[in-house]
């Protein structure tokens, strides 16, 4: 998200923390301490092993001219040198990595947690792909940075000190020529670091955008299928992938010029200590108290090329790591974000009558912060009753029953559930205590016994039990894995007739003292149909239920009917009551037939 001013900010507005905590950054690898020791441990010994190597290579060219003895001897320590040094190194990669794979589980662990406790406004603005997008690339760019990144820095910057200190002490005016055009390296390097990751950063965020473009599409196949989208659909993320493209391009260039620059530069390097030194050995050979001998030459050369091997290596890897500091600012983030609405801790109610009361209760979307959609909106709803919620499309029916479920906290004004304020209540427990069937109700991929014990554990018989009062162990027993068989991708398609049917035993093992409906206004078939106002009908026995109405038959039945228009009650009172007074009530019936707002009913 960002603002106008072009800087990212939170959903809420306020701009993104953009200081790198980077201590906190390395405490997400604490619990993998004793793991890291060790690793860091085989660390020092491979590389100490590949700092003392060169001079043992020396060693070898300058034996080799005077006994076949000392040469083998030599080249058997220089062979063990180098294998204990891959050992080592296999130790070093394997626990680093390991580690590595430790964090970032973890971390999405808890990231997922975080995303999932969030308040429902929270969706509203934050989309999908950019919330997975999160839990997967983010969390993989930072996988390595605490460990593996971390722990090859360190290798390289031990492998540089180390190697310049054996250089000096072989010849310190061969290492001064080396050392002159060091700070040329690392000035480019530095300046060129910041330059990539702005330019990673930016394609990071580019092909986020596009994840979120495809997700939604591919999410949405029979919208795309229905209205023929396909074109549409491939041509926006096409549009996503070519912007992506772009940075992508200038990326590449970058990487290039970077790749031959220090070449250049690090070869350049060689080539100016390979003339000094040849010429150092000239004179060594001239008179044997000057200049050095061939062996010197050659480990002095072996680290050069470590040297710049390892500068080379240092500045890729910290063009990595400046990446993740980028993703972790925006994990962080998301970790630390509190919702604004709690799922957890208040008073927990010796009983729950189903009661709900609305005290002029005023409500705006915190998305659509422009438009107030309740305005002052005050009922009551007694135990056991059944009251209906009739009105035109748009008028706020949903929202009010999103703020029972206190998916949303008003701007003023109370809730009373059970008679206590709902801010008070213990969000956990009383949700437990309300069921909500609404008209396109979403399933699970997962078994129809698993989804109809989603809200609670449940026995055989309570499942059997809650099924047939939603009419639906009839169709449940003629598949063939009965209530195991799975819903959606790998399972059986349900029609929506009994999609709604198990939703209902759903809401049904939950025993709620208030029942929250949302009739479907969508025609099922005529067989269907009556199977699920069946089911509906006796859910509604013997509890207290508020329902979206759409039917004349549920209306006829409430013990009050409130008709909700344009975010205000406009009428309230009984069927026929509303009837007699000729008004809103009165014509939303007889346009039932041609709005939809209610269609008919079958009796
Ligand atoms: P009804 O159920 O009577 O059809 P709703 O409660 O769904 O009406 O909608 C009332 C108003 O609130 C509409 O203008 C709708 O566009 C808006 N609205 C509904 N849900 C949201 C949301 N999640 N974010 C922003 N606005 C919303």
């Amino acid at each position: 998200l960002y603002n106008e001013k072009g800087q990212e900010v939170r959903e809420d507005g306020k701009p993104l923390k953009k200081k790198v905590d980077i201590l906190r950054l390395i405490k997400l690898a604490k619990p993998e301490t004793v793991l890291l020791i060790v690793a860091s441990l085989a660390l020092l010994v491979s590389s100490g092993s590949q700092m003392v190597a060169p001079l043992f290579f020396g060693m070898v060219v300058d034996v080799a001219q005077k006994s076949m003895d000392e040469l083998n001897r030599t080249v058997l320590i220089l062979f063990v040198i180098y294998l204990g040094g891959a050992f080592f190194s296999m130790i070093r990669s394997w626990l680093f990595n390991l580690a590595g794979q430790r964090v970032v589980a973890r971390l999405r662990k808890q990231l997922f947690s975080s995303i999932i406790k969030q308040e429902v406004a929270f969706f509203d603005t934050n989309r999908t792909g950019e919330l997975c997008n999160r839990l997967s690339s983010d969390t993989q760019v930072l996988q390595n940075a605490v460990t593996v990144n971390l722990s090859m820095l360190t290798r390289y910057m031990l492998q540089m000190i180390g190697s310049l200190v054996f250089m000096f002490s072989l010849n310190a005016a061969l290492t001064g020529v080396l050392l002159a055009v060091v700070p040329v390296v690392t000035l480019g390097a530095v300046q060129y670091g910041k330059f990539v990751k702005k330019l990673r950063q930016d394609f990071q965020d580019r092909l986020g955008d596009a994840g979120t473009t495809a997700e939604e599409s591919i999410s949405s196949i029979r919208t795309v299928r229905t209205f023929s989208g396909e074109v549409k659909a491939s041509n926006s993320y096409s549009s996503d992938i070519e912007k992506s493209y772009l940075v992508g391009k200038k990326l590449s260039v970058a990487l290039g010029l970077f790749e031959g620059g220090v070449g250049l530069l690090a070869y350049g390097a060689v080539a100016l200590v390979l003339w000094y030194g040849g010429k150092l050995v000239y004179e060594n050979s001239q008179d044997s108290t000057k200049g050095v001998t061939p062996g010197v030459l050659t480990a002095f050369l072996l680290y050069t090329l470590q040297v710049a091997m390892a500068f080379a290596l240092m500045s890729s890897l910290y063009g990595d790591f400046m990446q993740a500091l980028g993703a972790s600012v925006r994990i962080f983030d998301l970790l630390d974000r509190q919702p604004e609405v709690p799922n957890e801790d208040g008073m927990i109610l010796p009983e729950m009558d189903g009661s709900v009361e609305f005290q002029d209760i005023h409500f705006t979307y915190p998305s659509r912060p422009e438009t107030e959609v309740i305005k002052g909106i005050s009922f009551q709803v007694k135990p056991g009753e059944m009251i209906a919620l009739v009105g035109p499309s748009g008028g706020g029916k949903s929202t009010l029953v999103n703020l029972i479920e206190r998916f949303y906290d008003p701007n003023s004004g109370t809730i009373a559930l059970g008679g206590q304020d709902l801010k008070d209540l213990d969000p956990c427990w009383f949700r437990q205590k309300i069921s909500m069937v609404s008209q396109e109700p979403t399933l699970f991929a997962c078994s129809i016994k698993e989804n109809i014990t989603y809200g609670r554990e449940a026995t055989t018989e309570e499942i059997l039990e809650a099924a047939k009062q939603a009419n639906a162990d009839e169709f449940i027993s003629t598949f063939d894995d009965g209530y195991d068989t799975l819903v959606g991708e790998r399972g059986v398609r349900l029609s929506g007739g009994q999609k709604q049917r198990i939703a209902i035993a759903r809401a049904l093992i939950m025993n709620p003292a208030l029942l929250l409906l949302d009739e479907a206004t969508s025609a099922l078939d005529a067989e269907s149909e009556h199977l699920v106002q069946e089911a509906i009908d006796r859910a509604m026995k013997a509890r207290t239920v508020i329902v979206i109405a759409h039917r004349l038959s549920t209306v006829r039945n409430a013990s009050k009917v409130i008709v909700i228009d344009k975010g205000r009650i406009a009428e309230m009172g009984t069927h026929d009551e509303l009837l007699a007074l000729n008004g809103v009530y009165k014509r939303l019936v007889l346009r039932q037939l041609t709005a939809g707002a209610m269609p008919p009913d079958n009796d």
